[in-house]
């Protein structure tokens, strides 16, 4: 028999970008119910690099510190190639340059389903359990809600949310329900991917073995002893064999030798081809697409989860705010500031497999060729929202930048330290306390602190160089960590009539 459940915001697909926006949503108290088809949590490696920028935000969701503890950094290379010559060479992932810039400036090597368990385990702090075994199969929108047929164990149900968000992957039945052309092309390109346990290779160094039809990978899973399989099919071959232990294990002994590495189990095996598309839309009505379902791209540069954990948490303090009484215009923000980050993912990942697909067939020198760039612009910190209709007086929407040696007023630390948390932030640069009273009576969860004598002290200077902030200066931070406003401390009315139109 069919139930009907309401919640405000139902998530399709408990991934990484699924399972960070509920995270967000639920510690801001809105109501949210996830649902995953799977009857119980992945356990395939999928995506393996975790890049600066989400660190950042797994900061700000009280996730990061266990999150750090099932990764790895820094993992050097071994090339062997057929004959036998052992080439060692350092780590293919590329810190973030400024080393003072982020705490987080290293891509950190982490298997997605060691990113997606503790973020569930956050989720279910805030008593919201990720609902496997759930499959939604269709949608029907109404004026002020949308209505989800699921199949569950206890059979056919709808759940009626006030928005829904669709981060059910590539294949996603939501996109597919509101028909939102998922615009692009498949790589011809195939690759074998698993995750594989064995014997004979060292577990703390990535193994690039290459091969005529390109090049084998095999990057260790850190907090495991299971390895990630990565291998090209040679270029053509329409009709390559099924993946298999057997198979890996002949690839393997082809190019090392019969038994020096012996594969002894497999947990994951997969042929997969990948896909270049862009969701023509982010929203129709009351459904947002995020994730893999609104942009699916080639695993190069370790893009594809980062951008979903990205557009996750620019969703969810809007619908936040929307659900709150903010204008919904607020949520068509959300595809104009991430659609054209999407592509221009995209493009440079498409390039970048192109890049090491073609070079990779010529042995060791064009499988480090392939390597030149990849990790070039990834970090994810210098994404900004140029064309924002959220900032105020044509500020460029950046990254609130970390300044560090913040101290006095009770507090010793960071802006991130400042920023952590749901809430907006007014950072006011000036010594004279007095300014402090043109900021009474901003919404509450506006934080507001001032920076000079008397208050937070910027004993370097590094807060106000990095934020460009001259003293009598008022700087407005987004809850997703994004510029919104510089203006000077006396027009802080603008400030106000600003907010008015975002917090609601
Ligand atoms: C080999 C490989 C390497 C990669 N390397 C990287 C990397 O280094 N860095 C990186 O950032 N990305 C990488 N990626 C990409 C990354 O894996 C994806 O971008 C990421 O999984 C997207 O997360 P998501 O939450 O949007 O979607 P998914 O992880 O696909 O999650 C969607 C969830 O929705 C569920 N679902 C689907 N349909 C329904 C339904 N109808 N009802 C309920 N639930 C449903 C699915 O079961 C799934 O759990 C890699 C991918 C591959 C294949």
């Amino acid at each position: 028999m069919s139930t009907v459940a309401v919640t405000d915001v139902l998530v399709v697909g408990a991934g990484p970008t699924g399972l960070t926006l509920a995270c967000d949503l639920a510690r801001r108290g809105v109501g949210v119910r996830v649902i995953e088809r799977f009857d119980a949590p992945s356990i395939t490696s999928r995506g393996k690099g975790l890049q600066p920028r989400s660190l950042e935000i797994f900061d700000d969701l009280g996730v990061a510190d266990e999150i750090l503890t099932r990764g790895a950094i820094r993992i050097p290379v071994r090339m062997i190639t057929a004959d036998g010559t052992v080439t060692d060479r350092g780590p293919i992932t590329v810190p973030a340059p400024d080393p003072t810039a982020t705490p987080y400036r290293e891509t950190l090597w982490i298997a997605e389903f060691d990113v997606e368990g503790p973020l569930r385990d956050r989720l279910a702090l805030d008593g919201v359990p990720v609902e496997f075994g759930t499959r939604a199969v269709g949608l029907e929108q109404g004026d002020d809600h949308v209505t989800v047929a699921v199949e569950s164990p206890r059979g056919p149900e709808t759940i009626r949310a006030r928005w829904v968000v669709g981060a059910d992957g590539g294949r996603s039945t939501i996109r597919r329900a509101l028909q939102v052309p998922f615009e692009g092309f498949t790589v011809e390109e195939l690759w074998y991917l698993g995750d594989v346990r064995l014997e004979g290779l060292d577990h703390g160094r990535q193994y690039i073995l290459p091969t005529a039809s390109g090049a084998l990978g095999l990057t260790p899973l850190p907090t495991t002893d299971l390895w990630q399989w990565q291998s090209m099919i040679t270029p053509g071959d329409d009709a390559p064999e099924e993946p298999s232990l057997q198979l890996y294990q002949r690839l393997l002994d082809e190019h090392l030798g019969a038994g020096r590495v012996v594969l002894t189990e497999a947990t994951w095996l997969s042929l997969y081809r990948a896909n270049v598309r862009l969701a023509a839309r982010y929203r129709a009505g009351r459904v947002l697409l995020a994730g893999d379902a609104a942009h699916a791209h080639t695993p190069a540069g370790g893009q594809g989860m980062n951008t979903g954990v990205q557009d996750a948490f620019n969703l969810a303090w809007k619908l936040d705010a929307v659900l709150a009484g903010a204008g919904e215009s607020l949520l068509d923000s959300y595809e104009q500031e991430r659609r054209p980050v999407a592509a221009a993912v995209l493009a440079s990942s498409t390039a970048k497999i192109r890049k090491f697909e073609t070079n990779a067939v010529h042995g060791v020198d064009g499988v480090n060729k392939g390597f030149e760039g990849m990790g070039a612009d990834t970090s994810g910190l210098s994404i900004a929202y140029p064309d924002s209709p959220l900032s105020l007086d044509g500020i460029r929407a950046e990254r609130a930048p970390y300044a560090t040696g913040l101290r006095g007023a009770g507090f010793a630390g960071s802006t991130f330290d400042l920023f952590r948390g749901p809430h907006w932030t007014v950072l006011l640069f000036s010594d004279d306390s007095a300014d402090a009273e043109l900021l009474t009576g901003l919404p509450a969860d506006v934080h507001v602190h001032r920076i000079g004598s008397g208050a937070i002290q910027d004993a370097q200077g590094q807060a106000a160089e990095r934020f460009r902030a001259a003293p009598g200066t008022i700087v407005l931070v987004r809850p997703d960590g994004y510029l919104a406003a510089r203006i000077p401390a006396t027009r802080s009315e603008w400030l106000r009539k600003h907010l008015g139109s975002l917090v609601s």
